[in-house]
C-alpha cells in the first residue's frame, strides 16, 4: 500500500499532536539528536574570533500546517531534474540548515517560555514564523545588498548573529533561525553582485565566498520557496526558566516580596 511521507516539520506528523497554529514552537529535549545536531551546527559556524560564543539556552523546532509546506517540497522536488543536480544520490537538491538573523520586537521564548507569535508588523522574527520568508520583505533593513535582492542566509552562526536585533531592549536573550535551505546548484562567488534578482542561468542559489569582497560565507536564495525556518536557537547568559515578564519584574521590586509562581 503506498504510505505518504507526513513532513517531520508538519502539524500533521505525528510526533507534533497538540501543535497547531497558535501554537507552533516544540522545544527539543537536551537529549534529542535534532538538538545535538544543531548545536553542533552553531558552535562550528561560530568563526569571529572576537566575539564570544554564547551558551545555548533552548532550541525549538518549527511546525508548520500542510499549506506552508508542501510548495517547499515542490520546489525542492523540482530542483533535482536540474542536470547539474542529476549524478547526486543523497541529498539529491542540496538542502542545508542554514542561518539566518532578524528583527524581534516581542519578547517570545522569554517570559517564562512565551510562546504565542506577537501581531506587530515590525516584529521580522514573528512574521517569518508564521508564514515563512518573504523576498520582498527581506533586506529592508539594509540598504546594502552584496548579491542582490534575495534571501540571505549563512553557514556562519557569526555572521548571522550579527543581523539579529532585539527591538524590547529588556530582553536578556537573543534568537537566531537555522532554516532549510534548497541551495540546489550554486553560483559561487567572491565578488558583490548587487544587481541580482534571481541565480544565473543553471543555478538555484548564490554562494559568496570568503577571499575576494567577503570575511564570511553567505548564501542567497531568490524564491520563497526555496526556504523554510526549521529551528529557532535561543542563547544568552539567562536561563529560559528566569527569564520574568516585565510586569511580574516591576511588581516584584515594588513590594519587594516574591510572587507566588
Ligand atoms: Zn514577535
Amino acid at each position: 500500500m503506498f504510505e505518504q511521507i507526513i513532513d517531520e516539520f508538519s502539524f500533521d506528523h505525528p510526533t507534533n499532536k497538540g501543535y497547531g497554529k497558535s501554537k507552533k514552537l516544540r522545544q527539543l529535549s537536551s537529549g534529542d539528536p535534532q538538538f545535538a545536531t544543531i548545536e553542533r551546527l552553531f558552535i562550528k559556524g561560530w568563526k569571529h574570533p572576537k566575539k564570544l560564543r554564547p551558551k545555548i539556552q533552548g532550541i525549538f523546532k518549527v511546525l508548520a500546517p500542510e499549506t506552508t509546506i508542501s510548495p517547499y517540497l515542490r520546489y525542492r522536488e523540482s530542483v533535482t531534474a536540474s542536470p547539474a543536480l542529476r549524478n547526486r544520490t543523497k541529498n539529491p537538491a542540496n538542502e542545508q540548515y542554514l542561518f539566518h538573523g532578524t528583527n524581534r520586537y516581542c519578547r517570545l521564548v522569554e517570559d517564562g517560555n512565551r510562546l504565542r507569535l506577537c501581531s506587530l508588523s515590525k516584529c521580522h522574527l514573528c512574521s517569518i514564523l508564521r508564514d515563512s520568508f518573504d523576498v520582498s520583505r527581506c533586506g529592508s533593513k539594509h540598504k546594502f545588498r552584496r548579491f542582490g535582492t534575495g534571501i540571505y542566509t549563512s553557514t556562519c552562526s557569526s555572521k548571522a548573529d550579527d543581523y539579529t536585533l532585539n527591538g524590547d531592549e529588556s530582553s536578556s536573550l537573543r534568537v537566531l533561525l537555522v532554516n532549510r535551505v534548497v541551495v540546489g546548484n550554486p553560483h559561487k562567488r567572491q565578488h558583490n553582485a548587487t544587481e541580482l534578482t534571481e541565480p544565473p542561468s543553471g543555478y538555484h542559489s548564490v554562494i559568496g565566498k570568503p577571499g575576494g569582497d567577503l570575511n564570511y560565507e553567505e548564501t542567497v536564495i531568490y524564491n520563497n520557496d526555496a526556504i523554510r525556518p526549521a529551528f529557532l536557537i535561543v542563547y544568552g547568559d539567562t536561563p529560559l526558566s528566569e527569564t520574568k515578564s516585565k510586569v511580574r519584574t516591576v511588581l516584584k521590586n515594588l513590594f519587594k516580596t516574591p510572587l507566588a509562581a
